[in-house]
């Protein structure tokens, strides 16, 4: 089924319905009571507050075991088949913001497996190689170096392949086909992905010996993967994962997700240097009139317009001058020109910042990295 969008791990295509992506994917809307919780524990992220993240399955039982003692740890990813972006950025930092408010353990995986399986221009060795680039970018985020593990699969099999083939004999592939839209053409090494991509819920179960509950934050893309999981854990002998979903952060181009592969113009790449990101943001898709008159008179439209966009999702966590931003785009006051470049002035500000980190991070590898 399609309906205009369609929203599979490995394809994102048409103008996304997120209201209807919820009940498409049977997952539970972010209702107040829950951001009343989770602001319990701390000042809220504003992806919370403005609905970036959005949707969830079992956050509110997350809670309960944390609340109530058993605690819970995080998970997340990375496919590393190129440079990092700001939108691959953007759920990690919710990811630390979830570390920073609850102190928990993240369990970060690079599957440069998958990338080698899922595309045939990417080597293996490259595809490990990217995961190392990679891996500077999530550290130079800021992750806490005791309570986080990075690991590449190929690096950490040992660990995880007695989890996978339990997983992969609970799994058939008449499920996997219908999830992910797999055929006869698919190699057989995408197919039993799904079950490695299933271990890291359960690495921190099998370290500790105990169940240990787990969340994992991620674009809501990626939810399929995680069904499969949830369908087979109690059979594992563990809890289903939590999951806490985001929007996808829009392109440049305003459309629905930046793209490392399609689109290397129209993405922040967080390598960048001062004058490309100025030539990209400069170029953005705006909500602009054709004229200044015009828009004078009539306003712009921040909703279609990615840079207000990139203001909402990540540039801008100040509510009130987000919310100044909005109406004085609405009423003509500011011009497009003009929002471009502050614009760029907070992206590059943040980037300087990044590079920098990411330097210092090549030293700082081995504080993260488990391997078998
Ligand atoms: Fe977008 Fe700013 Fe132009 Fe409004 S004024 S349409 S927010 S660039």
């Amino acid at each position: 089924m399609n309906d205009g969008f369609e929203v599979t791990p490995y394809k994102v295509t048409g103008d996304i319905d997120y209201d209807e992506l919820v009940d498409r994917f049977g997952t539970k809307r972010i209702d107040e009571a829950l951001v009343k919780r989770l602001e319990k524990h701390g000042p809220l992220h504003p992806m919370i507050r403005r609905g970036i993240f959005y949707s969830h399955r079992d956050l509110d039982w997350i809670l309960d075991q944390y609340e109530n003692g058993p605690g819970f740890t995080l998970y997340t990813g990375r496919g590393p088949s190129g440079p990092i972006h700001i939108g691959h950025t953007m759920p990690w930092m919710f990811t630390k913001y979830l570390q920073d408010t609850f102190k928990v353990k993240l369990w970060f995986q690079l599957t440069d497996d998958e990338k080698f399986m899922f595309y045939d221009h990417l080597s293996l060795e490259d595809a490990k190689s990217w995961g190392y680039d990679n891996a500077l970018d999530i550290i130079a985020l800021g992750f806490d170096p005791k309570l986080t593990n990075i690991f590449l699969d190929t690096e950490y099999i040992k660990t995880m392949y007695p989890m996978a083939i339990k997983a992969a004999k609970k799994i058939n592939f008449s499920t996997i086909r219908a999830v992910f839209g797999f055929d006869n053409s698919n190699n057989i090494g995408s197919i039993f992905f799904t079950s490695i991509q299933t271990v890291p819920c359960f690495l921190e179960s099998m370290q500790q010996g105990r169940n240990v509950p787990c969340l994992i934050p991620c674009g809501i893309d990626q939810d399929p993967h995680f069904r499969v999981t949830r369908d087979i854990a109690g059979g594992l002998g563990y809890h289903k994962p939590a999951l806490i979903h985001a929007k996808l952060m829009p392109s440049l181009t305003g459309s629905e997700k930046m793209s490392t592969s399609t689109a290397m113009n129209d993405t922040i790449f967080m390598t960048d240097d001062e004058k490309t990101v100025k030539k990209k943001v400069m170029n953005a898709f705006t909500g602009g009139r054709v004229s200044v008159e015009e828009q004078r008179k009539n306003g712009g439209d921040p909703e279609v317009c990615s840079v207000y966009q990139y203001n909402l999702y990540h540039f801008e966590p100040d509510d009130s001058k987000l919310a100044e931003l909005h109406a004085s785009c609405r009423s003509g006051k500011i011009l497009c020109g003009e929002c471009k470049a502050l614009l760029f002035e907070k992206v590059w500000k943040f980037l300087e910042t990044h590079q920098a980190a990411r330097e210092k991070a090549k030293d700082r590898l081995d504080e993260f990295f488990v391997r078998d």
